[in-house]
């Protein structure tokens, strides 16, 4: 071991868990890839401004979990926390919104990182993949959103996640609601921080995770009895797209994101085998945030699923993914022409697509079988001098243990043809 390990919170990902890893990420891209959603990657840090205005002063993602850094030059950056701000900073800088075709689709993929406290399922540095949709408000745009990223579970054969949905007003309806929250959160037995936060962001308070808060919320008044009818239609239409698209949902009247700029639409993917790390993934509308960052109205919806606990999902449903071979084909030379020979037939096999690899290291036989049995190959070639005096290699399936020579001009049309 060196004298260094992985910083707190953070983990490594290697083979072979990493394979399980990249093939969560590419199954939550993959339905976005086909809906119109382009791809945009942004810096992994950012003024930390963006992130104070973009998020909230006021979340704890702003307040408590910024990784911020000051550069030799006096910019003060932050590492981004999330994705949603860099995507809209991005796309106001480039000019996306003003090249005709609104909504502008986005979807990204990467590192995030927060001052948490680590714990499973909650990290430093964990990872997300996200889509934005821009410039548009309709309801059948936020249920696409929720659509693919249930189509996007559904395809890693997740079933036990549910969706949770709801609807948190807008700016002429919100503002009736947050007074009337206020004014019954004044009057319970709250510590002097939540207090303080029932002041500058009371819908934050409903989603405090203690019991004894929540004792306290069970008769809160609810953002639904306060929706303007506006809002209520626009609610109706998207939980109607989701029921005809055969999208199993909860409504969830307690669903909030404390920020102003977060309007109508809001949902979250919570996973029952996760414990207190339940929630998967979240997302919703966020109107107000373009003007909020210094750009014109632009309303928008999005979502970022975690892959690190859509990885944990998985393994609490006991769900194996089926995974390419890594290795399909092991070649084991005995000898110096057997491994100029076996080494082009390598090279050939893997431009044919064939994954193969190679006893390196001039291995012995025994050794080199080893290291084809711990390949996972399907099939290994192996070829001593007589063999090649032949013209032949030895082909051996791995699974029956059956071996037979093989042409050595045939082989990699035999292996294409057997591994189809
Ligand atoms: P939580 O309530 O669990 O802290 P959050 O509301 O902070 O989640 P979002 O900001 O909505 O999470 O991020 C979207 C998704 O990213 C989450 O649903 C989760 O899957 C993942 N995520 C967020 N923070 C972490 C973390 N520290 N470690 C691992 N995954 C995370
Ligand atoms: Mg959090």
């Amino acid at each position: 071991m060196s004298t260094f390990q992985a910083p707190k919170g953070t983990y490594d990902l290697i083979p072979p868990d990493s394979a399980r890893f990249l093939a969560v990420r590419e199954a939550i891209a993959a339905p976005l890839r086909t809906s119109g959603y382009g791809y945009i990657e942004t810096p992994g840090f950012e003024n930390v401004e963006l992130f104070a205005r973009g998020v909230g002063e006021s979340t704890d993602i702003v307040t408590k979990e910024m990784f911020t850094l000051t550069t030799k030059g006096g910019s003060e950056l932050a590492l981004r926390p999330e994705g949603t701000a860099s995507v809209l900073r991005s796309a106001l800088e480039h000019n996306l919104h003003k090249q005709g075709n609104l909504p502008v689709k986005l979807w990204y993929s990467g590192s995030y990182y927060r001052y948490e406290r680590p714990q499973k399922g909650r990290y430093r540095h964990f990872s997300q993949v996200g889509a934005e949709a821009i410039g548009a408000q309709d309801p059948a745009l936020d249920a696409e959103l929720v659509i693919l990223a249930d189509q996007a579970y559904r395809s890693l054969g997740l079933r036990r996640f549910r969706i949770l949905l709801n609807s948190l007003g807008d700016k002429e309806c919100r503002p009736v609601y947050r007074a009337a929250l206020q004014d019954f959160l004044r009057g319970l037995d709250l510590d002097e921080e939540t207090l303080r936060r029932a002041e500058i962001n009371p819908l934050r308070v409903l989603d405090d995770k203690r019991q004894d808060v929540q004792k306290q919320l069970t008769g809160a008044p609810l953002l639904r009895d306060y929706l303007c009818d506006g809002c209520k239609a626009y609610h109706e239409e998207v939980r109607e797209l989701l029921t005809a698209a055969g999208v199993a949902f909860e409504d969830d009247p307690r669903l909030v994101r404390g920020l102003d700029y977060y309007t109508r639409t809001t949902f979250e993917f919570v996973h029952d085998g996760l414990g207190s790390q339940s929630a998967v993934g979240g997302g919703g509308r966020y109107d107000g945030l373009s003007e909020m960052i210094g750009g014109p109205a632009l309303p928008s919806v999005g979502w970022a699923l975690g892959v690190d606990r859509t990885v944990l999902a998985l393994e609490a449903e006991g769900v194996e993914l089926e995974l390419p071979a890594a290795t399909s084909v092991f070649a084991v030379p005995l000898g110096e022409e057997a491994r100029r020979v076996l080494f082009a037939t390598v090279s050939e096999l893997r431009r044919g697509g064939v994954a193969a690899d190679f006893a390196y290291g001039g291995k012995g036989l025994k050794a080199a079988m080893k290291a084809a049995n711990r390949s996972g190959a399907r099939y290994t070639l192996v070829a001593g001098e007589r063999d090649l005096a032949e013209g032949v290699v030895q082909l051996k399936d791995m699974e029956s243990g059956e071996q037979s020579p093989i042409a050595l001009d045939a082989v990699v049309a035999e292996l294409r043809g057997r591994l189809g």
